[in-house]
């Protein structure tokens, strides 16, 4: 079959090959044109296909995933769902932990594909055996011909992002890139595709948009694992509490730091301003760019990586009370995203 009329032997098969689209109103402010790089096209509507099919070929390949075998991973569902749509083409059993604090919908749809999911409680460190990362560590000792994934550690994450998204932007923009902007927590998307990038083009600026509670701006810009840094936060899919090893600090430039509300309202203003409708990681970072727009000229061409979609978020940040609860929302908030009541 040829993938040129769009004709696939498998869902797989769809995966990549994403639209970059052009801002407008929302980076109306900016003195260069800034392009999205919209990975809710690919077919579990995240980023993380990439990653979860290469982190299966490469588990295949060294031996460590056998037919017939049981994926285990601690996942915010996003990867589950790469993971689970590999599982399906190639007969493989899912067992995911997750944390209480995701939206409930990204549980339901890794079930809907036929994963087991164990939820788990948010506040607890990562070395408490109730915590996600410890359940699932567990479950992999315990549960026969199993295969641990590791998103954080493996680097067959970041090596999806070297293989696929930084050679799709490069060729893309035509080699005029200047500037790559990720919200990041693996570390998989940044360090990858702005390794592929800065190997064509060394200027490339590689700027990296972490959330408040995150220790990794801290790490990045003193080498120090701070934990005084870490304190619960709502973004979801980005920050950490340790620094996973597919972190290259040789690869970023820059760290900025986005607070829960200016990333809800941004991904929000997407929707509305755009007709993109992207998960809330995307807003955050938008916003983390134009918090940095005094480090722009108007020769810069800037992509910005916008991880999922809103579905995903539909009882979270595109619902007033949601955002009105935790202050998200005020009035002068409310009447930009009506736009305005006069
Ligand atoms: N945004 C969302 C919605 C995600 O699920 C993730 C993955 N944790 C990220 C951003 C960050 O990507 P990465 O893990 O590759 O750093």
């Amino acid at each position: 079959m040829t993938a040129d009329k769009k004709v696939y032997n498998n869902i797989l098969e769809t995966i990549g090959d994403t639209p970059l689209i052009r801002l407008h109103k929302t980076v109306a402010d900016l003195p260069c044109p800034v392009y999205a790089k919209v990975e809710f096209f690919n077919p579990g509507n995240s980023i993380k296909d990439r990653m979860a099919v290469k982190m299966v070929e490469v588990a295949e390949a060294e031996g460590k995933l056998k037919p017939g075998g049981t994926i285990i991973e601690g996942t915010s569902g996003n990867t589950g769902m790469g993971l689970a749509l590999a599982a399906i083409q190639k007969g493989y059993r899912c067992i995911f932990t997750t944390t209480d604090k995701q939206s409930k919908e990204k549980a339901d749809i890794l079930k809907a594909l036929g994963a087991e999911v164990i939820i788990c409680p948010t506040n607890v460190e990562p070395e408490d055996p109730k915590s996600y990362y410890s359940v699932s560590k567990r479950l992999a000792t315990e549960v026969p011909n199993s295969w641990y994934v590791n998103q954080y550690d493996n680097l067959a994450n970041r090596l999806a992002h070297y293989e696929q998204t930084g050679p799709e932007i490069w060729k893309q923009t035509e080699g005029k890139v200047t500037h790559l902007v990720v919200a990041t927590g693996t570390g998989g998307t940044i360090t990858g595709t702005g390794k592929y990038l800065k190997e064509q083009n060394p200027d490339i600026q590689v700027w990296a948009i972490d959330s408040y509670g995150s220790l990794l701006t801290k790490w990045f810009n003193t080498g120090e694992i701070d934990m005084k840094e870490v304190h619960p936060y709502i973004t979801e899919g980005i920050g950490e509490d340790f620094v996973p090893e597919n972190y290259d600090r040789d690869v970023i430039d820059y760290f900025e730091k986005v607070t829960d509300k200016d990333g809800a309202v941004m991904a929000r203003r997407i929707a509305k301003e755009e007709g993109i409708f992207v998960g809330y990681s995307a807003g955050s970072a938008l916003s983390g760019l134009k918090q940095l727009k005094s480090k722009l000229t108007k020769d810069d061409v800037v992509v910005v990586i916008f991880h999922d979609h809103g579905s995903r978020y539909v009882g979270k940040v595109y619902n007033d009370e949601w955002m009105l609860d935790r202050g998200f929302l005020d009035v002068n908030t409310v009447q930009d995203l009506i736009g305005g009541l006069g």
